[in-house]
């Protein structure tokens, strides 16, 4: 089977992608490895640049129960500080969020494939790309976008994780007096060995997601209760926060092996890298969805003005290194005893660095690519 193009995935970038190529008359085969959406390893958090996108893809997160977000609170063993976001913001599971962008690619025209795993990609004979999947077909098309995520393709992949990062999901139940604490909150809590995020999401639940390095996760024997029990350890905020909580999965979502901090430098010609495929931010940003939505609103803009993809992808990379060199500088601080001690002191003393820091770390450039690029 031959299309014009082939975009391999059907998470955030991906399905962004088709749907702005197949709203410009372009004929799009969307290939989607899960048969039905389910939750993934993500915090949920969208920034003001995730919901302009998402609006403009046709996305209503009002109608599908996202929790607004209006405040950013740190918290460092017993300190915390909070500040106003900058930015308009809201959290929303991913899996109503992805299950909204798979239905708006069927109606914009994209031909999606569900419950498919692509197994190879190679160029064929006469430049055209060339996917192999699980049941042993095969899909072809001159240009293909890869929007994997996290899961790279024999072929395509991206360094190996140095730091060996393990991230965690959990939903839960808070308490009553804890939700109404936590209310319309994004909170980082800190730890010696990484960070994690709480907010609520949809149905009166709180997604409490964390990343911590593999050597952490072994001192706390490998465990999730026991890794619970020393995160609450060392932020006493996150032990109030849990007290009373009931866990609503039987166990915690994980994955492992994240490349923080990487930008994708080259790439061959035909083939477009978007998403977690073109950049992956460190996660405290919680701009991973707005820079999935971004790379894949500009890459298609670039497959539309027929900028060849291996032009595209370093000037993608050059915008967005200063902002990455940026976040992975403050992970750096996170990560570091001092630091990590007198930040919330510091930021009660000025809260605007706060605001100031979620600000620079958002890796949208406006202006650069109107989201026009995804109108009819
Ligand atoms: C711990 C953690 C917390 C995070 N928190 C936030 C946050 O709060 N806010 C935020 O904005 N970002 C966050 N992110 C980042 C965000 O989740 C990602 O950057 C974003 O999902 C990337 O979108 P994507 O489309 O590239 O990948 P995905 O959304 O993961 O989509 C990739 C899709 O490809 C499919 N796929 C994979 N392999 C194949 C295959 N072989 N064949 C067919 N299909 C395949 C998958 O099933 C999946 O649906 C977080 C990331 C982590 C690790």
């Amino acid at each position: 089977m031959q299309d014009e193009v082939l975009i391999l995935g059907g998470g955030v970038a991906g399905c962004a992608a088709s749907i702005a190529l197949a709203r410009k008359g372009r004929s799009v085969t969307l290939i989607e490895r899960e048969p039905t959406s389910r939750h993934k390893v993500c915090g949920e958090f969208l920034s003001g640049e995730a919901l302009e996108d998402l609006h403009v893809l046709g996305i209503d997160v009002a109608s599908l129960g996202a929790v607004p977000i209006n405040y950013v609170r740190l918290a460092a063993a017993r300190r915390a500080a909070e500040a106003p976001l900058p930015f308009p913001a809201a959290s929303l599971t991913r899996k109503a969020l992805d299950a909204a962008l798979i239905a708006a690619a069927i109606a914009a025209g994209v031909r999606v494939e569900r419950g498919r795993s692509v197994q190879s990609l190679s160029r064929a004979t006469g430049n055209l790309w060339h996917a192999t999947l699980d049941n042993g077909t095969t899909c072809e098309a001159p240009t293909t976008f890869l929007a994997t995520g996290k899961h790279d393709l024999r072929g395509h992949g991206r360094p190996k994780d140095t730091h060996q990062w393990v991230a965690f999901k959990m939903y839960y139940r808070l308490s009553p007096t804890q939700t109404a604490d936590l209310a319309d909150a994004s909170e980082l809590t800190l730890y010696s060995g990484g960070y994690g995020g709480i907010q609520r999401v949809e149905d009166g639940i709180a997604n409490f997601c964390c990343v911590v390095q593999r050597r952490y996760f072994a001192r706390a024997g490998l465990r999730w209760e026991g890794l619970l029990a020393k995160m609450q350890q060392d932020c006493p905020h996150l032990a109030m926060r849990l007290d009373g909580a009931e866990p609503l999965l039987d166990k915690p979502i994980t994955i492992t092996h994240i490349p923080y901090g990487y930008l994708r430098r080259a790439t061959e010609d035909g083939l477009y890298c978007i998403g977690d495929q073109a950049a992956v931010i460190p996660s405290f940003t919680g701009d991973g969805i707005s820079i999935a939505l971004h790379t894949a609103r500009r890459a298609a803009a670039a497959y539309l003005a027929a900028e060849p993809a291996p032009v595209f992808q370093p000037k993608l990379r050059s915008a967005m290194l200063p902002q990455m060199l940026l976040a992975e500088f403050a992970a750096s601080g996170l990560n570091n005893a001092f630091a990590r001690a007198v930040l919330p002191f510091c930021l009660r003393v000025w809260p605007g660095a706060m605001r100031v820091t979620a600000r620079l770390t958002r890796v949208t450039q406006p202006g650069a690519i109107a989201p026009q690029a995804f109108v009819n």
